[in-house]
Order: C-alpha cells, then sequence, then structure tokens
C-alpha cells in the first residue's frame, strides 16, 4: 500500500458522527425509570460483550455509560453520504434494542402498553442537553486560533438549515442547544459547554493530524441536513487548511465574531432569518445568512481553482452537487420562503407541523401539545409524524431502509473501519474475547494479539492485523 504521506495528499478526509439518544418509557404500570429501561436495552450487548461499550461488525462503538443515553459513534468515513448510511445503521440499532426492551417490559409485568421513547434530540424536558458530535480528520497545521476565528462563524450560521427547531418557554427556536452552549473552543466538555472540543485525542497519528471535534450541532432526523452539515463543512475546512499549508489568509477572518454565544442565540431565535444581527470582532453587524453568503462565495473560488483535487476528495460526490445544494438553500432563505424548504430543513418541517395543527384545531393550540408533537418527531422508536411525513414523500430521502440495513452489516470499505468491523466479526464466530479502540484491535482469548491502525485509510491487513485474524480461524 501506499506510503502515508501520498495516501493523506490532496483533500482526503475522515469523517464520523457520534450520536447520543434521550430515553423514556410511558404507558407503564409499575414504576420503572428511564436508566433502567436504558441497562434492558443494552441487555443483549452485555450477554455479547460483557460490557455496555462494544464495537460492532460494521466497525461502528455502542455505547452506555451511567444513565440514559445511548450512544453510536460511526465507523470512519471518507464521503459525508457514506457517514450519513452509517448514521441511519445506528437508528436501526437504537430502533431494535428499544423494541427488545418493550417487549421485555410487557412481558415482565411492567405493563401491557409500556412504550420505550428513543429521542434523536439534544434536550429533555428536565432541561438536560446532550450531543451530536461530528468529527473531522484536519491536517495538524490548522490553529486552533484559525478554527476559532474562521471556522466558528461557519458552524454557527449553518445552523440556518442545519437547526432541528425546539418548542422553548418564548416559543420557538431554529436550534436545540444554544442556551446550553457558551464558551467557543475548550478542552473541557465536563467543566463548560464548548461549541468545539479541542481535547487532543487524534485517533491518527498525533505529529500530522488533529480530530476536530464539533459539539455545535444538532441531531438531525433529515437525511438531508445530517449530510449536508458534513459535506459544507468539509469544503469550509479544506479552505481553512489549505490557507495554513501555503501561508494565505483564507479571507474568513472578515467574519470572526466578537461573541460567539451571543451570536448563537440571537440566531436560534430568529425564525424569519433575516433580522438578529450578529456582532463582528471588527465592529460591523451581519445576518447569519450574509455571513453564510460571504463563505460561500469564497468556497465557490477555492473550489473552481482546485476542481479536480476537490472531487477526488469525496468518492461519491463532486463538490459542484454539495455547491449547488448550499446556494439553493441560501438563495431559499434569502427569498424570504423559509417555507420551501420544510422538506428538507429540520427546524421548517416542525413548523410547518405545527402549522397544520394549528389550522386543524384553530390558534388554540397548547404549549404542551406543541412539545409534544416536538418530542414525537424526534422519537425514532414510536414516533409517527416523522415516519408519516416520509410514507407522503414530505421530506426528502437519500437513502431507504434497505440502504441502512446495509450499512449495518457493512462498514465503509475505504477506510480502516473495514478492517475492525472483520476482526470483530471474526472474533463473535469464534467466541474469542477481544476489545477494540479507535486506533487498536485487542485479542485476549484464545490467544494475546494487538494490532495498531493509526492510519484511518488503511484498508489493507498489516502483518499484525494478519497475525491476529490468524488466530481467530
Ligand atoms: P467520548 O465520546 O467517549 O468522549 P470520543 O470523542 O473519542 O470519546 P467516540 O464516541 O469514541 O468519541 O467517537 C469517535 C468518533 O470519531 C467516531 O465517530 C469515529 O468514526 C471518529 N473518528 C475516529 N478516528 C477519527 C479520525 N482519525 N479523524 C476523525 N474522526 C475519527
Ligand atoms: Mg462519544
Ligand atoms: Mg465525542
Amino acid at each position: 500500500s501506499l506510503p502515508l504521506s501520498a495516501q493523506f495528499s490532496g483533500f482526503a478526509r475522515i469523517f464520523g458522527i457520534e450520536t447520543e439518544y434521550g430515553v423514556a418509557v410511558t404507558g407503564n404500570e409499575r414504576p420503572v425509570d428511564a436508566g433502567q429501561v436504558a441497562m434492558m436495552m443494552f441487555q443483549p450487548i452485555v450477554s455479547r460483550s460483557r460490557s455496555t461499550n462494544t464495537y460492532l461488525t460494521n466497525g461502528s462503538r455502542l455505547y452506555l455509560d451511567v444513565g440514559s443515553h445511548p450512544e453510536y459513534a460511526t465507523a470512519e468515513a471518507r464521503d459525508p453520504l457514506d457517514a450519513l448510511k452509517q448514521d441511519m445503521a445506528g437508528e436501526l440499532v437504537m430502533r431494535r434494542l428499544a423494541m427488545q426492551a418493550q417487549q421485555q417490559l410487557r412481558d415482565h409485568g411492567y405493563g401491557e402498553h409500556a412504550c420505550v421513547h428513543v429521542f434523536k434530540n439534544n434536550a429533555d424536558s428536565a432541561g438536560h442537553s446532550f450531543g451530536c458530535h461530528e468529527n473531522y480528520l484536519v491536517r495538524r497545521f490548522v490553529s486552533l486560533e484559525q478554527v476559532e476565528h474562521e471556522l466558528l462563524p461557519f458552524l454557527i450560521t449553518r445552523q440556518l438549515y442545519t437547526g432541528a427547531g425546539r418548542v422553548t418557554d418564548t416559543g420557538f427556536e431554529i436550534t436545540q442547544r444554544a442556551d446550553f452552549l457558551d464558551e467557543a473552543v475548550s478542552s473541557a466538555t465536563t467543566r463548560s459547554r464548548p461549541m468545539v472540543n479541542t481535547r487532543d485525542e487524534p485517533h491518527a497519528d498525533p505529529e500530522e493530524f488533529r480530530r476536530l471535534h464539533v459539539i455545535i450541532g444538532d441531531s438531525n432526523r433529515s437525511q438531508w441536513a445530517t449530510w449536508m452539515k458534513l459535506a459544507v463543512t468539509h469544503l469550509v475546512l479544506c479552505v481553512i487548511e489549505e490557507s495554513a499549508r501555503v501561508g494565505k489568509p483564507s479571507g474568513f477572518d472578515e467574519f470572526t465574531l466578537a461573541e460567539p454565544g451571543d451570536a448563537n442565540r440571537a440566531l436560534s431565535r430568529d425564525v424569519t432569518c433575516q433580522q438578529a444581527r450578529l456582532q463582528l470582532a471588527d465592529g460591523r453587524q451581519m445576518t447569519a445568512l450574509d455571513i453564510q453568503r460571504g463563505y460561500l462565495r469564497i468556497v465557490e473560488q477555492f473550489v473552481q481553482a482546485h476542481a479536480n483535487a476537490m472531487n477526488e476528495a469525496i468518492p461519491n460526490d463532486t463538490a459542484d452537487h454539495v455547491l449547488a445544494q448550499w446556494r439553493h438553500v441560501l438563495d431559499v432563505l434569502a427569498s424570504g420562503r423559509v417555507h420551501e424548504l420544510a422538506d428538507r430543513v429540520d427546524w421548517v418541517a416542525k413548523q410547518r407541523l405545527f402549522d397544520a395543527l394549528r389550522a386543524r384545531q384553530g390558534s388554540a393550540v397548547s404549549r404542551a401539545r406543541l412539545e409534544q408533537l416536538d418530542m414525537d418527531y424526534h422519537d425514532i422508536a414510536n414516533g409517527s409524524v416523522y415516519g408519516a411525513l416520509q410514507r407522503r414523500g414530505a421530506i426528502l430521502q437519500l437513502f431507504d431502509d434497505t440502504a441502512a440495513q446495509h450499512a449495518l452489516a457493512e462498514p465503509p470499505a475505504d477506510t480502516r473501519a473495514v478492517l475492525r468491523g472483520r476482526f470483530v466479526a471474526a472474533a463473535l464466530a469464534a467466541g474469542a474475547r477481544f476489545s477494540c479502540d479507535w486506533t487498536r484491535l485487542t485479542l485476549s482469548s484464545p490467544e494475546h494479539g494487538e494490532a495498531v491502525i493509526l492510519d484511518p485509510f488503511q484498508v489493507e491487513p498489516t502483518p499484525d492485523v494478519k497475525r491476529i485474524m490468524d488466530a481467530l480461524v
């Protein structure tokens, strides 16, 4: 296989999405809390792996910490469309675990109508927030200052089309988490809630790479939104990387925000997308939409200048296709016809549902009813509205269920996930004891063996991988 530096040339990237889910139970006749239900969901995992932290045969990680927020972290993908399919596989896993736990509750006398709800959202009714983290492999020479000044304004303003929307005390907001995020860039996620986490765990060669760990992002039900947030962020990162590599300004620093937290909240509360003016570090004010249009202009020029390399970087798609989608959504927002985006933007899809409900019931729709509909939209186990939108063709579907099932069976074929997936499958078939992390495969019985795969683009078995695989046949 190629030497590392050759494989990493151009604008190739690794993408991963971590999604934490919220769990709740209704219809139970005996008391049971969300934490217990989450443990029931993980019973099959524990009996398979003796742990609530495991890797699956598609290379992904399935995890339950203490509490009731199971997490699915997708295997490494080289293409945002593949990352989307892997994330859809995660929904499928959670739904199956939920249905199995629900059956257990019903069988064990908790009530024949007990229902398990699994929410792909970011805030529960008790006011806790939980995350959907995007991971991007970026070259080490991109500084954290660059991330803060040049990337953060983009990450905040992209929520115009990636926000999932939420019913709040004051009405309705574009994003789920504006009230929960404060610091812009930080290495701690426990003490404070940064928008980009800089904890230095690249899961790759630390001399060459960072893993950019983006915390400011809603979980999306819309496939289009999940794909877009990765695909557009990738394009912006390419510009930033190239500018750092050649030592020339990217042009993005003119959008540096004075107070990212304030800007984030202001944008989130303006459903017109035209009124909120965000304060820039240089004293000017701009709308979120104008900032997005500024990013688009610079990225368009960059893609023109680097067309071949940019198109090669994402194996199943073209940069021009991503740009066209981005341009379209900004044009529609600028025209004021926000409702036309209800087939792809989660917060607009939700608004359309609320409007339809008001039209049916008159204006007297209670806040509680809107909150219920909001939660139902995110419930991947027992929710009804999102599935109904899909069946009516009212929401864009990039892939169907078959693609999700395939992604559950198969890791992305062009990253080290393929080696991890094969290892897990062989170890399970052999009844071996094993464990993994993102860069390591460990066999502890019948033999001891370990393989380190530091290169996320590695797809050919290394000698160490061959050795532990041979021990399993
Ligand atoms: P935790 O969430 O437990 O604090 P963590 O941030 O390391 O730890 P994981 O939940 O283990 O996150 O998920 C890591 C994510 O990073 C996965 O989606 C994975 O595909 C992705 N990933 C792995 N290696 C790389 C890499 N070199 N560059 C970018 N993303 C990566
Ligand atoms: Mg995680
Ligand atoms: Mg994480």
